[in-house]
This record gives structure tokens, sequence and C-alpha cells, in this order.
């Protein structure tokens, strides 16, 4: 898990959004490799093996009906819109064949959820493991792709509220378009939808002192 990464996990249990306090035990570069993330609010402890973080029950891994290869990594960069370098996207499942190429095409950090392998340790990829929906801070994420196995309905509901406007959702075609997402494009492998921007309008205008403050 690569340190700057942590800064986007939150604590998947149901209580108020908080980050987690990491605690190193071996570390290699910038990247824990043994330790533990803490939650302050409820005091859960996810431990992180062999660099991933395990937030528990993870998906079987693996699926070969859900064949992704290094080939799709074009196809995974247009889908997700990844236009500009320095975002972050989450690659479910089998979509970790595109996760090297698909960093250093697009310069993006990427993060795995569910790897069906060992993944090398490099800066721009980090993964974890379970948490039921998917541990990461609301509107932070510029786009998802979630196979199979991944796409069950509590993480596409949990990518739709990580999602930052018009972040894009990538699913298998059998999954349906959940509620808050504006389906682009579809064909026999995947649907893509963008996160509706709506939300983005509000936070904006409060941060933007009214003129008769001045
Ligand atoms: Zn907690």
């Amino acid at each position: 898990m690569f340190v700057e990464l942590i800064d986007l996990l939150r604590c998947p249990r149901p209580h108020e959004d908080t980050w987690l306090v990491a605690a190193a035990e071996e570390t290699v570069g910038r990247h824990i490799v043994r330790g533990t993330l803490g939650c302050p609010l409820c005091e859960a402890e996810y431990p992180v093996v062999d660099a991933v973080a395990d937030f528990g029950e993870a998906q079987v891994a693996g699926s070969a009906a859900d064949a992704i290869t290094a080939d799709d990594t074009m196809r995974a960069a247009a889908l997700l819109g990844l236009d500009a370098p320095g975002t972050t996207v989450v690659l479910g499942g089998a979509w970790q064949a595109v996760a090297a190429p698909l960093a250093e095409l697009a310069g993006t950090r990427v993060l795995l959820l569910d790897p069906v392998h060992a993944e090398p340790l490099r800066e721009e990829v980090s993964a974890l493991r379970g948490g039921g929906g998917l541990p990461v801070a609301a509107n932070a994420l510029r786009g998802v792709a979630l196979d199979a196995y991944t796409a069950d309905e509590p993480r596409v509901a949990a990518a739709v509220r990580a999602l930052a406007p018009r972040g894009r959702l990538v699913a298998p075609a059998d999954v349906p378009v959940p509620a808050g997402l504006t389906e682009l494009a579809r064909d026999a492998r995947h649907w893509v939808a963008e996160r509706d921007a709506s939300s983005e309008s509000r936070p904006i205008a409060l941060s933007r002192p009214r003129r008769s403050d001045r």
C-alpha cells in the first residue's frame, strides 16, 4: 500500500467518514508492506499483508469468463476517460491485467480491488481486499472499473459514492446501471456511465464569498 493512497481510504464500518491511521511494521520505499490501518472512531484494525490492505470479506478471485488482458489497456483508458494525469482509479478483479500499463499510459494512480494475483510493488499501483463496499473517500475517484466478481450491488453503490462528479464507472454489460449515473455507451462486454454533475455545483458555490460579505 503506497502511503499517499492511504489518505483516500476510509473505514468501511457504518459510521461517520474517517481516514485511517497507518502503523507500519515493514516498509519498502514508500510502501507499507506489513502493518495495520486503524480506525480512530470504531477502533477496527485492518492488516496490511504483502502490501495489500485487507478489509475482510474479499470476493472470490478471478474469472475466466471476464477475460481482460493487457491488450485492453487502451480500452480501459478510453472508457474511463483518463485524459489528464494525476487522478486515481479503482480497478476490480480481472481489470488488474491493465493496471501497470494503464498507470504508465495515463499517468494515473491505481487502487486494485480484490486483485487476482500478487502485484509487483510500484508507486502507482496499490491493492486492497474486501471491505464489503469500497473503503474509499467520497468524490475521490476519476474512475472505477469492476469485473463480474467485484460488480456486486454494494460495490456498485459504493463506487457511485466514491466517484467525483463526471467520474466514470465501467461494469459488465449484465449489471444494472445504478441511479446517480448516466450511461454513455455499451457493447456486449461492458457499459460505461458518468456520475451526474449536479452534486458538484453546491460545494463550489458555498466556497465562494458572497458579494454582500465584502
Ligand atoms: Zn471504523
